[in-house]
């Protein structure tokens, strides 16, 4: 990424002027779209000429074609194409649009750009719901229950192509003229769509321009001049022989199975996922509900904290809460709050921690902002010594609840009681042995089971993860002088109330291995609590004896961030099918829906929610302790 995209959490937006009730460029003294007719040019430009109508009637049930993009702007031709696909294609086939934006649209901008085409108006009222804050890096967006994915990355062109991991059936080259937007025609830029292109890609083009016909063809395109839309006399459309490159994969998902092991949030995460792109889930868990272990707990917060640089460590994180901020919401309804969320700077070193973020970092305002005390506690509702960060969209979730909702998929089936004992592979397949119990065997196999995958890796090498015993307390609401309307942060975190309790905490006991609740550890917790908010626990003693509560065991790495990708041994080699979603600390209801949303990519080979630089950061083999004890 260049440092210029790197420095701030925020990318500058585009500069639009409206002439004649049509969005033009300041910047590029461009036009977005054909004054004549805009979808009419979409249609002939990209989609005819890149024969989608006919390609979209002739995929096979279940599979997913791709749509490279350089140009988002005002989502016009994402629109076009979304629309002709449900029309065209089968109705269990997939859309994967992948697109570029260097100066995306205010959501005002483009709201007031769509509201031109009424015919698309269903697609553009779900884009606008899911449509991200102007944040650089790459956002994953999924729509219509997970037939339509779009990822767009906010930045330059070219270093999106270097940072994704696709390839696409067509292209739609879609920059302002190459007068006047010339980075986006540049020979490198070319070569990276080149290598982003399965055998067979097409692409289209409304430029006539010869040297950008030149270099497409330098790139091994065979190029075509044909007729462009209304007065312009001509465009370009291209395509790659069938055999140059790569192979279409022939299996479909249907016929296709994955065995998740776990049924907490992560495991049940995958599995839906996998199950709404058309696989066959089990999910075996040896508890007899899902969400047993660290996903039981009665109330769960939606947070990340977020780095004072805006690194690759910081961009995941933040990623991920803007990625689980709209999918619950829209996936689990029932279980989600959306209350909105203090950090509160509870502390002198979080407050110098939270100026020195502030400082440094232009994050939009829909994702956070400072308050001060009475803008906290109006928020809030409680009495708060101090102010914080607030996120307008988060809230808290019913873990459980979110479990049981996800895995209620026709393509999964949870198999509960089956206490996992050994995996191992067999006849290109993968056999899960459980105590007297029939085995389990599917295609891929996914271990999700927190810190208890450990014992079922089959590979020599210690993995670096530990588990970290966290105890909630859980009070009767009149425990409390007020009650809280919004998640409050800080030494400790404190829901709003579900019926008449709510939950605070919870500890981070380090190498304590008691699953037993504890009355020290519920001192420990209201003790914090009544620091962090001092006067809200009516009677603390009473509180204490009245406090009930749950035990889980996190499961943490070394350094903190999830643990996704194939399954490695000592020798770093990848075990073919088997593959690990776990490391997610405390933060599993933040992690999990992008990291599940990647894993699902990679398993099915479609395009990649996340980019290399913050693949790197999830990588299992980062987990393989240096020097590994190796079984005899
Ligand atoms: N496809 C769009 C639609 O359906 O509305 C129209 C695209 S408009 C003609 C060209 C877009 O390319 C603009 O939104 C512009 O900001 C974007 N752009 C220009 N230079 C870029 C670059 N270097 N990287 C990425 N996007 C760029």
């Amino acid at each position: 990424m260049s440092q210029g995209t790197l420095a701030y959490a925020s990318i500058e937006t585009a500069d639009i002027e409206w002439r004649d009730g049509q969005p033009v460029s300041r910047r590029f003294g461009d036009v977005y779209f054909s004054r004549d007719n805009g979808l009419e040019e979409t249609r002939h430009v990209f989609l005819n000429q890149n024969n989608l109508g006919s390609r979209f009637s002739a995929l096979q049930s279940g599979e997913c074609f791709v749509v490279g993009e350089t140009g988002f702007g005002t989502g016009l031709n994402f629109l076009a194409t979304w629309h002709a696909f449900l029309a065209q294609a089968p109705a269990d086939a997939h859309l994967h649009f992948v697109s570029v934006e260097r100066f995306p649209l205010t959501r005002d901008d483009l709201a007031a750009a769509l509201n031109l085409w009424p015919e698309l108006a269903a697609q553009a009222g779900q884009l606008l719901a899911v449509y991200p804050p102007p944040v650089p890096g790459s956002h994953r967006l999924v729509m219509a229950e997970s037939r339509i994915r779009l990822t767009l990355y906010l930045g330059d062109a070219l270093e999106a192509l270097e940072e994704l991991d696709f390839t696409a059936d067509a292209w739609f080259l879609d920059g302002f003229a190459p007068a006047c937007n010339p980075e986006l025609w540049e020979p490198s830029l070319v070569q990276q769509i080149r290598a982003h292109s399965r055998a067979g890609s097409t692409l289209a083009t409304f430029t006539a321009a010869g040297r950008i016909r030149r270099a497409l063809a330098d790139a091994g395109f065979r190029v075509e001049r044909v007729p462009g839309y209304g007065p312009k006399r001509d465009m370009t459309s291209g395509s790659l022989a069938p055999e140059s490159t790569g192979k279409r994969s022939s299996e479909r998902p249907q016929d296709r199975s994955v065995l998740v092991v776990g049924a907490g949030i992560a495991g049940c995460l995958l599995a839906r996922n996998l199950a709404q792109r058309g696989i066959r889930v089990v999910v075996a868990d040896q508890a007899q509900a899902p969400g047993a272990g660290a996903s039981g707990n009665p109330q769960g917060a939606l947070y990340a904290k977020l780095g004072v640089q805006f690194n690759a460590q910081t961009r995941l994180a933040l990623g991920s809460l803007l990625f689980a901020q709209r999918f619950y919401p829209a996936v689990t309804p029932h279980a989600w709050h959306g209350t909105g969320l203090l950090m509160m700077a509870s502390s002198d070193q979080e407050r110098a921690r939270q100026d020195k973020f502030l400082a440094g970092n232009h994050y939009p305002s829909s994702i956070l902002k400072p308050v001060d005390e009475s803008g906290a506690s109006d928020l809030t509702g409680i009495p708060c010594p101090d102010g914080g960060l607030w996120f307008p969209d988060s809230g808290w979730l019913e873990p459980p609840k979110v479990c049981a909702l996800l895995l209620d998929h026709p393509h999964i089936q949870p198999v509960f009681g089956f206490r996992a004992t050994r995996l191992l592979p067999c006849n290109n397949h993968w056999c899960l042995s459980g105590e007297g119990q029939q085995d389990l065997m599917a295609d891929d196999v996914v271990l999700a089971a927190g810190h208890e995958v450990r014992k079922l890796m089959p590979v020599a090498g210690e993995y670096r993860m530990k588990p970290i015993r966290g105890q909630i307390t859980r009070l009767p609401l009149e425990q409390l002088t007020v009650s809280p309307r919004a998640v409050v942060t800080g030494n400790r975190y404190l829901n709003p109330p579900l019926g008449n309790t709510l939950v605070t905490g919870a500890t981070f006991d380090l190498r304590d291995p008691d699953p037993q609740e504890r009355r020290d550890s519920h001192l420990e917790n209201l003790e914090a609590l009544q620091t962090m908010v001092p006067g809200l626990l009516r009677t603390p003693a009473e509180a204490l004896e009245k406090a009930t509560g749950r035990v889980a065991f996190r499961c943490t790495t070394h350094d903190y961030q999830p643990v996704v990708g194939p399954l490695v041994n000592d020798r770093k080699e990848v075990l073919e099918g088997a593959w690990l979603l776990t490391g997610f600390g405390s933060k599993g209801l933040m992690w999990g829906p992008l990291m599940a949303e990647y894993l699902a990519d990679r398993i099915c080979g479609q395009p990649v929610a996340l980019p290399h630089s913050l693949m790197r950061r999830v990588d299992p083999a980062r987990c393989l302790a240096k020097t590994p004890n190796r079984l005899p």
